[in-house]
C-alpha cells in the first residue's frame, strides 16, 4: 500500500517560503491505480518529485507498506513525457537499463523482458535505437523499462501528452492492458479529465496552488 499522508512541501527561497503542497493525503491499495488532476502550478511536479526522492525536504510522509519511501530500497518506476532514453543504447538496452543499475548486477528475468517486448510490440525493434523510431514507440520503451523493474511505485507524469490523439487513445489502451495483467501500484498524474477517467481507478483531484486535495473519486467507469 502507498500512503501519502499530510504531505506538504514548502519551496524555501530568501525573502519567503513558498507553500507548493498542502496536507495532501492519498492512498494507493497494492495494486491500484490512481490518477492526479489539478491545474497547471498545483503541484503535480512536487508530489512527483517527493514520490522519486528528488525532494527530500518535506513535512508528514509517504509510506509504502508501512516503510517511509526510500529510492535506494524501493524501485520506483517512472514514465515521463519526454521518455528519458539513451538515445546511444538499443531499444533492449534502455528497457532493461534501470534494473541493471538498480541491482549493479545482470539478474534481469528475459523471460519477463521478452514478455513485456512483446506485448509493447518492440520485440522486432528490440536492436535499434530509439531515435530510428516515432514518439509512442519511444514512450512504449519507457513504459517496457518501468515494468521491467517490477517497481513498488510506478509513477506516470503526463506520459501521453505531448503525442497527437489518435497514437495517444492506442497508448492509453496499450498501457491499460498491460497494467491489467500486471497491477503494479501507480500514481498517474495528467491535465485531462478524460485521461483521468479512463486511466484511474481512484482519481485525486488538487486545488490551485497551494495544492490541496479537493476530493477523492472512485470511479464507477474504471476498467468498464
Ligand atoms: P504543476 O506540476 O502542478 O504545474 P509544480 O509542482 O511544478 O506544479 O509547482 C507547484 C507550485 O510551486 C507552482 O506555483 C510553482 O510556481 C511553484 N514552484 C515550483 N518549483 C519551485 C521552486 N523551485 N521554487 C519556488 N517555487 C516553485
Ligand atoms: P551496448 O549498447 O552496450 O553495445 P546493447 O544495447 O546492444 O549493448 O545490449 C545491451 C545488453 O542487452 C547486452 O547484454 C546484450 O547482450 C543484451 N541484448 C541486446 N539485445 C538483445 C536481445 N534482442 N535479446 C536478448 N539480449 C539482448
Amino acid at each position: 500500500m502507498i500512503e501519502i499522508k499530510n504531505l506538504s512541501v514548502k519551496y524555501k527561497s530568501n525573502d519567503k517560503d513558498f507553500l507548493a503542497l498542502d496536507r495532501i493525503n492519498i492512498t494507493i491499495e497494492n495494486g491500484d491505480i490512481c490518477a492526479v488532476i489539478g491545474p497547471s502550478g498545483c503541484g503535480k511536479s512536487t508530489l512527483l518529485y517527493v514520490l522519486s526522492g528528488v525532494i527530500k525536504d518535506y513535512e508528514g510522509s509517504v509510506l509504502i507498506d508501512g516503510n517511509p519511501i526510500n529510492p535506494s530500497l524501493h524501485r520506483i518506476g517512472l514514465v515521463m513525457q519526454n521518455y528519458g532514453l539513451l538515445p546511444w543504447k538499443s531499444v533492449y538496452y534502455n528497457a532493461i537499463a534501470g534494473s541493471k543499475i538498480k541491482d549493479g548486477k545482470d539478474n534481469i528475468d528475459r523471460m519477463y523482458v521478452d514478455y513485456i517486448l512483446k506485448k509493447l510490440g518492440l520485440n522486432k525493434f528490440a536492436h535499434r535505437h530509439p531515435g530510428e523510431l516515432s514518439g509512442g514507440q519511444r514512450q512504449r520503451i519507457a513504459i517496457a523499462r518501468a515494468f521491467i523493474l517490477k517497481p513498488s511505485l510506478l509513477l506516470m507524469d503526463e506520459p501521453f501528452s505531448a503525442l497527437d490523439e489518435i497514437i495517444r487513445e492506442e497508448m492509453q489502451d496499450l498501457f491499460l492492458k498491460i497494467w491489467f495483467e500486471n497491477r503494479v501500484s501507480t500514481l498517474f498524474i495528467t491535465h485531462s479529465i478524460d485521461e483521468a477517467l479512463y486511466i484511474g481507478k481512484k482519481i485525486a483531484i488538487l486545488s490551485p496552488s497551494p495544492g490541496r486535495v479537493k476530493e477523492i473519486y472512485v470511479n464507477p467507469l474504471f476498467g468498464k
